[in-house]
C-alpha cells in the first residue's frame, strides 16, 4: 500500500527530491520530521521567505510558520492522494500560478486581511484547509 501511494504521487515525490536538493545544497535546510498523523507527511523545515509548498507527503515550510500552516499544507497532501499524477496540473498550478504568484502580483496594494481572505477562499485553498482542518476565525463578512 505504501509502494503504491509513493508511486501513484510520483510526480510530487520526484519534485520534491529536486526541491530538497536544491535547498541542501543551498545550506536551507533547518530540519526534516516525520508527521506520525495521517497522511503521515515528512516536515521539511527551510529557511525561505514565506514558502509553504506541499509535494506528496513531502511539505516544505519556511521556519516563520506555525501550526495552521501546516494543518494548511497537510490538506495539500491529502490532495495530492486524491488527484494523484494530476495533482501538480490541477492543484499545484491554480494555487502556485492563480492564487499564490496572483496575489503577489496582483494584490499589492491591498490590506493583509484582505489577501489572507481572498487566497484561503479560492479553490483549492478552501478546500486544503476544510481538508486540513484548519479554523481561520474572525471575519464573517459583515465589515
Ligand atoms: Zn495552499
Amino acid at each position: 500500500m505504501k509502494a503504491l501511494l509513493f508511486l501513484w504521487q510520483f510526480p510530487q515525490h520526484l519534485f520534491a527530491l529536486l526541491v530538497w536538493g536544491a535547498l541542501r545544497t543551498a545550506g536551507r535546510v533547518v530540519r526534516t520530521e516525520r508527521d506520525g498523523a495521517p497522511p503521515g507527511n515528512v516536515f521539511i523545515t527551510v529557511r525561505a521567505r514565506g514558502w509553504g509548498v506541499s509535494l506528496g507527503r513531502y511539505i516544505f515550510l519556511d521556519a516563520g510558520y506555525g501550526g495552521e500552516t501546516r494543518k494548511h499544507e497537510r490538506g495539500h497532501s491529502w490532495q495530492s492522494r486524491i488527484f494523484g499524477p494530476l495533482y501538480l496540473l490541477v492543484i499545484g498550478i491554480a494555487s502556485a500560478v492563480f492564487n499564490n504568484l496572483w496575489d503577489r502580483v496582483f494584490h499589492t496594494g491591498w490590506a493583509a486581511d484582505r489577501r489572507t481572505a481572498w487566497y484561503y477562499g479560492r479553490f483549492p485553498e478552501a478546500w486544503a484547509d476544510r481538508l486540513g482542518g484548519v479554523r481561520r476565525g474572525g471575519h464573517d463578512g459583515s465589515d
